[in-house]
């Protein structure tokens, strides 16, 4: 907490306030637990700004970067939105790119793949190796397993 900022400090976002946007961080934190196993989930907190209140994307610290969350249309639009802001604060607050490809250990970009938010990546610098859609946003776990932080020990094989 800074005594000096002169900010009000972040909040928590109330359960249930913001229904669409818990259902895309849902989503986007399913990625995350593929992705970057070691991080705990990210969350929604409010910064109370001139009476309105500002919702961003937030590490489970409670940092976050770029824009505060705005009202969207539909559930692909919100859902846009939503990992938008994650990626920004994962990116700036981490230092990292996030997610990767583990095909071409690259940082995918959201888009919309015929109204499904997906997550692309540019795929290799070699000829026929072309952009490619990984997969759709909160299934990545369809293609890649979380890796585990530390790596387990062989067993040693008996001889019999
Ligand atoms: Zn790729």
């Amino acid at each position: 907490m800074s005594a000096f900022s002169g900010r009000p400090e972040p909040r928590d976002v109330p359960v249930g306030a913001y229904p669409r946007w818990d259902e895309a961080l849902a989503a986007v934190n399913r990625d995350l637990a593929v992705s970057a196993p070691e991080q705990r989930p990210l969350r929604l907190i409010v910064y109370p700004e001139t009476g309105d209140e500002y919702v961003y994307v937030a590490l489970s610290n409670g940092e976050a970067h770029g824009s505060s969350l705005t009202e969207a249309e539909t559930a692909a639009e919100t859902l846009m939105a939503v990992v938008e802001a994650a990626q920004d604060t994962v990116t700036e607050r981490l230092w990292r790119a996030w997610p990767l490809c583990t095909v071409h250990d690259l940082g995918m970009h959201p888009r919309d793949i015929d109204g499904r938010p997906s997550w692309w990546c540019a795929g290799g610098a070699r000829k026929g190796d072309p952009a490619h859609v990984r997969a759709t946003i909160g299934e990545l776990d369809t293609v890649d397993r979380a890796r585990p932080v530390t790596r387990k020990r062989p067993k040693a094989r008996r001889l019999r």
